[in-house]
């Protein structure tokens, strides 16, 4: 099984990141995929990746809630770490209008730089949306040349916008909101396309029931993946084999 988005290298994990880490493994999770944030998160992205080299693997992008007046100047910097190091995916990239709208703009510009970057590198994307699902689906629609892949992280949307993410190419990143008694994922999980379907966390937030609230973690992708083997009436096995397989040839694992 595979955690493709997990936030290890954050300072909630630093006192007891080796034995996160182990959970994990004993859990059957065989690889933990690390977005980047910002600047400030490069460096303990890449301690954690090389503490874990079998392990983790490492992202480069610029997250939209981290997007300011200073774009062009921070897009420079993140674009220079893929002439230093390997990366698996541009990640992670979009836009979020949920808490602040200050940067749509800039927001906006990022994300369409950062899509190029993935053309150019041929690597694929993790995108974050948050209340800008169609700003993000038309910019997508635009950018996509036949060439663009990734996932739409965190989803928990709507059937008919899964289907339209899967019309770009794209994949659904499920995780802990897909537990969630409330969050009517219960109705959208049956009907989506499992080909498109990958398992997340997005740890240390949104921890799946039954540890909602607290800090979340890579093992913790066995409930997701429980949670949609039981939604869809499939056995655990099928479930961990689907989304393995399409989190290996989206990454490229
Ligand atoms: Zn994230």
């Amino acid at each position: 099984m595979i955690d493709t988005h997990a936030h290890i290298y954050a300072s909630e994990f630093d006192n007891d990141r080796d034995q996160v880490v182990e959970r994990a493994l004993a859990q059957g999770i065989s690889k933990i995929l690390l977005p980047n944030i910002d600047l400030d998160s490069i460096e303990p992205m890449l301690t954690t990746e090389a503490a874990y080299p079998q392990i983790c693997r490492s992202m480069m992008g610029l997250h939209p809630c981290y997007v300011d007046g200073n774009v062009e100047q921070t897009l420079t910097t993140i674009h220079s770490w893929f002439n230093k190091h390997s990366f698996i995916a541009v990640g992670e990239i979009g836009i979020d209008l949920y808490w602040d709208k200050t940067y749509k703009v800039e927001q906006e510009y990022a994300f369409v730089t950062q899509l190029n970057w993935a053309k150019e590198m041929q690597l694929p994307v993790v995108i974050h949306t948050r209340d800008s699902i169609e700003e993000t689906l038309a910019l997508l629609e635009k950018e996509q040349d036949g060439s663009l892949s990734g996932v739409f992280h965190c989803f928990g949307g709507s059937v008919e916008e899964a289907k339209a993410i899967n019309q770009l190419g794209f994949h659904l990143g499920l995780g802990g909101v897909s537990t969630f008694k409330n969050g009517g994922m219960d109705k959208v999980i049956p009907q989506l396309d499992m080909n498109y379907v990958i398992l997340e966390t997005d740890c240390p937030y949104l921890a799946p029931v039954p540890h909602r609230g607290k800090r979340n973690e890579p093992a913790y992708t066995q409930l997701v993946a429980q949670r949609v083997a039981d939604l869809r009436q499939m056995s655990l096995q099928q479930i961990d084999e689907l989304t393995t397989r399409n989190a290996k040839t989206l990454f490229n694992l």
